[in-house]
């Protein structure tokens, strides 16, 4: 009789223990979980501003890749950017509002000045580079020769 009511006992101290360690495990688990969950969310909020801030650090003296750029806005991306072309010449722009404003006033969008020389240019044959350091605006050029000038000079 005594024999048996102490593995009863017993028996609910095991299922006790039991049910701690499953409790432990359960909040491991979701903790798990849960920090996986923040760490995905925190990598696709910033990521993108990280790469962005690098890159108008990194390239402020470089070419910037057009596919980068939106030539309607004149400025770098964030994300890359929608190849068209218009009048049998190619440009990048950041939405199809942008493309649209393209084809809208062409004239006034599809071509600049260059920034060293001042020659006016087409957008879609110019070699592009930022105009400030940590600065999303772009500058263009006609040649590497008045890119590299313009660089120098505002190096200087
Ligand atoms: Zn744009």
């Amino acid at each position: 009789m005594k024999k048996r009511k102490l593995t009863k006992k017993e028996l609910k101290e095991k299922q006790k223990i039991e049910t701690r360690k499953f409790n432990k495990t359960m909040l491991i688990s979701f903790s798990i979980f849960f920090i996986g969950i923040m760490s995905v969310l925190i990598f696709y909020t910033y990521w993108c501003d990280t790469k962005f801030a690098y890159r108008k650090l990194a390239f402020y003296g470089n070419e910037v890749p057009k596919s980068l750029v939106c030539m309607v806005h004149n400025s770098l991306q964030h994300h890359e950017s929608l190849k068209v072309v218009q009048n049998a010449k190619t440009f990048y722009v950041g939405s199809h509002n942008c493309h649209e404003h393209l084809i809208e006033y062409y004239k006034e969008y599809a071509f600049t000045l260059d920034a060293f020389i001042g020659d006016t240019i087409c957008k879609a044959n110019a070699l592009i580079g930022l105009k400030i350091r940590s600065k999303p605006e772009l500058v263009y050029f006609n040649n590497k020769l008045n890119f590299k000038k313009y660089y120098e000079a505002r190096n200087k």
